[in-house]
């Protein structure tokens, strides 16, 4: 079997940890049977600044006819986030209608957490983030500055379906895990999306009596991610939301190094796209120390969703293993010394 992979590097130690990573993601695909038959993309912001846009006009056409699409990071200091952002990761996941993003929040065994008592095992849930809609659509033509500049307006879309998608997705994992699922809003100061999303919630759910569900306002929840990450199993929310809880669930479950992500395409035959949670990192860019295995464990779930699991959860054993193993090289960000290429390396040797 021979799956085709669009393979987008982008900026900074996004190129880094996609170039290092992709040696290790054949050996695993040799070793369970099949190929990967890459077609690199050279999109972002060194062709923004070449050229004006970070991908050709055609260029989410271009993605649709491969079965995934991985992704490094793209950012750029001299470019506006929301420019790069508008330019390529949203106009992916909305026009390939990656309706969920997927981001698995794991405390493995061998990994210091910032949080005080907590050991590998101990955080292990995962966040459904709706991906296309939301705080991060524009209602075309109502969002504008006006009065001289003095006043914004800024507006979220909720709509049935998109709501409706990602939550009953989240139900379904949270049926096939520990049946509880978290639903996070803030209702009591959004009173038409958010309250609307609980009622959703409330409806899908009547489907699921095996499954708990708990809800929290985005502060609350903020702070028992903190507080008690145990208790979670899956969480849902917002495009906004479920943004700014996965990089508090990173942190908490290690490093930015560390966090998978998968944009998922539910409904239709368009590719899922998989990538790291971190962003460019400019900050470490070119010294060689990225951690790789975000990426490595987006790889995984890339495996997942082509339908490859085992090579998906050989992946994750590699992982698992070397995290464990307090003699194997890592990177700084998760106290080793060790460069991306070194990680690589031996998770090779351990396949
Ligand atoms: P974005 O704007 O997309 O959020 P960013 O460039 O701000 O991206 P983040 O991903 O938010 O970067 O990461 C914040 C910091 O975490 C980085 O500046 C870097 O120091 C650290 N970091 C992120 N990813 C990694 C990684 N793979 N390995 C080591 N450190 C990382
Ligand atoms: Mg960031």
């Amino acid at each position: 079997m021979i799956y085709t992979v669009a393979l987008i590097p982008g900026d900074g130690i996004g190129t880094e940890v996609v170039a290092a990573v992709k040696p290790l993601l054949d050996d695993t695909a040799e070793r369970a049977g099949f190929e990967i038959d890459y077609t690199e993309f050279d999109w972002g912001s060194n062709r923004y600044l070449q050229e004006g846009s970070m991908m050709p006009d055609d260029g989410v056409d271009q993605l649709r006819k491969f079965d995934a699409i991985l992704l490094g990071a793209v950012g750029h200091p001299d470019i506006p986030d929301h420019v790069t952002l508008r330019g390529l990761m949203l106009p992916i996941r909305k026009e390939l209608n990656q309706q969920i993003c997927k981001r698995p929040t794991v405390l493995r065994e061998g990994v210091q957490s910032p949080l005080r008592g907590y050991e590998g095992g101990d955080i292990d849930f995962v966040v459904y983030r709706e991906n296309t809609e939301g705080e991060y659509a524009d209602v075309g033509g109502r969002e504008h500055r006006g009065f001289e500049h003095e006043v914004a307006v800024q507006s979220a879309v909720f709509t049935r379906k998109g709501t409706e998608t990602v939550v009953r997705e989240a139900f379904e994992a949270a049926a096939e895990r520990d049946g509880k699922l978290t639903n996070v809003t803030k209702s009591n100061a959004q009173a038409y999306g958010m309250v609307f999303w609980d009622e959703v919630v409330e409806e899908v759910g009547q489907e699921y009596p095996e499954v708990t569900v708990e809800r929290l306002l985005v502060d609350a929840a903020a702070m028992d991610f903190v507080r008690r990450p145990e208790a979670f199993d899956v969480v849902v929310a917002s495009n906004l939301f479920g943004d700014i809880l996965t990089d508090l669930g990173a942190i908490i479950s290690g490093s930015m190094g560390l966090a998978p992500s998968a944009n998922l395409c539910v409904e239709g035959d368009a590719p899922s796209m998989f990538e790291p949670v971190h962003g460019s990192a400019p900050d470490i860019q070119g010294q060689g120390i990225a951690n790789p295995l975000a990426t490595v464990l987006s790889g995984a779930m890339l495996f997942d969703d082509l339908g490859e699991v085992a090579a998906g959860d050989r992946l994750r054993e590699v992982v698992d293993e070397q995290l464990a193993d307090a003699s194997a090289p890592r990177t700084p960000d998760i106290g080793g010394d060790a460069s991306t290429d070194d990680v690589v390396m031996d998770l090779r040797a351990r396949l």
